[in-house]
């Protein structure tokens, strides 16, 4: 019997590349050093390069009943309140770019990945086990696991590192570890959807862009919920200090929140490695971006599904391949990334040339310049 491939982290791209094995046959374990998987309140967008992934894994139907799929992007200045653009998404998203645009709360997109998990026999997931290093060999590789103050080496036939930002499975990919400040932080908050103003409808993705930060707003648990991400410079401000210069129905949201989390924002400086040997790395691992552009969980799902298919293939070095499939798309989405949350977050002249562009630019332009991120396949 072939050794199952050893994952370290069952986060989104951990549990994706275990179903993403099982699908093609091949079996793997995942270590996880949280005793329970329970995601914090917050949401993510699942665009469609991820929903197409998620859809092929058999997923969709699950994501449906606890998502939404907004009908629109709808673009406003902050300080003023007016409204800069509407992009659509929905169907629209859906003829241009093959799947769904859905948005949906973390804790039932683990629910959904956690369910398929449990109902595979071919892979098996483990809790309350900290991965403390990998170990690559000639024929095989290896994690060191500590559980309950015990430490074993399991073995298996590869190892990937989907243990997030503070990733040690790195140090065997010969990576440098150190992480970018960058300076900013996220509050997040999720309120019912009573509790918001009119003015900023759950029917979009409603995004507020001020001088030296943003808000974006959409809805989760099925439209009953919304989830909130503001984004500016790390420091002492409050949120309600942050929208405080802004048009009355932000402020209004904000001021209905009923508590937020704070998340200090790192992310990676592009590597032009993603393995070493039998050990690789998926998801914040290898590339860990900010969340201006809503793709660090989706670029992790495409990464588990690019290894899933060459391990199944059986090529002679199916990391190689892995690598060479993903390296230029995962370099730059850290860039991309910044060089987004540059733009969002322009004051003075520069805000208002912004303005000025996103309201004289054609919809079809725009929607245009997310073709390589939404409409990536693989191969
Ligand atoms: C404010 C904010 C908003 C975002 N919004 C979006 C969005 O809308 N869309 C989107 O696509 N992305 C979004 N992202 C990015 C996304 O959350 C991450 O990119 C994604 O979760 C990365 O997934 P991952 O599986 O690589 O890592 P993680 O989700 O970090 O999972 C890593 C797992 O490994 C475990 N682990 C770590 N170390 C060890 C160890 N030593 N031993 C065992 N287990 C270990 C952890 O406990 C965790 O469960 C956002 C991020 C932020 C901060």
């Amino acid at each position: 019997m072939t050794r199952p491939v050893l994952i370290a982290g069952a986060g989104i791209g951990g549990l994706t590349l275990g179903l993403a094995l099982a699908q093609r046959g091949l079996s793997s374990e995942i270590f996880e050093r949280a005793p329970a998987l329970d995601e914090v309140g917050a949401g993510v967008q699942l665009a469609p390069n991820a929903s197409r992934i998620l859809d092929g894994l058999g997923l969709g139907p699950a994501l449906d009943a606890v998502s939404c799929r907004p009908e629109g992007v709808a673009i406003s200045d902050a300080p003023s309140g007016s409204r800069l653009k509407t992009l659509p998404l929905g169907a629209a998203a859906e003829r241009r770019w093959g799947a769904p645009y859905r948005v949906i709360h973390r804790a039932d997109l683990q629910a959904a990945l956690s369910a398929a998990v449990d109902a595979n026999p071919s892979l098996r997931l483990t809790l309350g086990v900290r991965v403390l290093t990998a170990g690559d060999g000639l024929d095989g590789a290896s994690l060191e696991i500590e559980t309950g103050g015990e430490r074993r080496t399991v073995d298996g036939s590869f190892v990937v590192g989907a243990d997030g930002l503070r990733s040690v499975v790195r140090q065997a990919v010969k990576l440098p570890e150190a992480v970018r400040a960058t300076g900013l932080i996220a509050h997040r908050t999720v309120l019912t959807a009573e509790a918001l103003p009119e003015a900023i409808p759950l029917t979009h993705v409603s995004v507020w862009l001020a001088p030296g930060a943003h808000m974006v707003v959409y809805p989760v648990r099925a439209g009953r919920e919304a989830n909130v991400v503001l984004i500016g410079a790390l420091g002492a401000t409050t949120p309600e200090e942050r929208v405080a210069r802004w048009a009355a129905p932000a402020r209004k949201l904000v001021a209905a929140a009923p508590r937020w989390t704070e998340w200090p924002l790192f992310d990676r400086a592009p590597a032009a490695r993603m393995r070493r040997g039998r050990v690789a790395l998926i998801g914040d691992a290898a590339h860990a971006a900010l969340p201006s552009l809503g793709q660090g969980a989706a670029f992790a799902i495409e990464d588990a599904a690019v290894l899933a298919r060459v391990l199944g293939d059986g090529a002679p070095d199916p990391l190689a391949a892995y690598e060479t499939a993903r390296i230029m798309r995962a370099m730059r989405l850290p860039e991309a990334s910044r060089r987004q949350i540059a733009i969002d977050h322009m004051g003075g002249l520069a805000a208002r040339a912004r303005n000025l562009a996103l309201a004289a630019t054609p919809a079809s332009a725009l929607l245009r310049g997310l073709d390589w991120i939404y409409g990536w396949r693989d191969g």
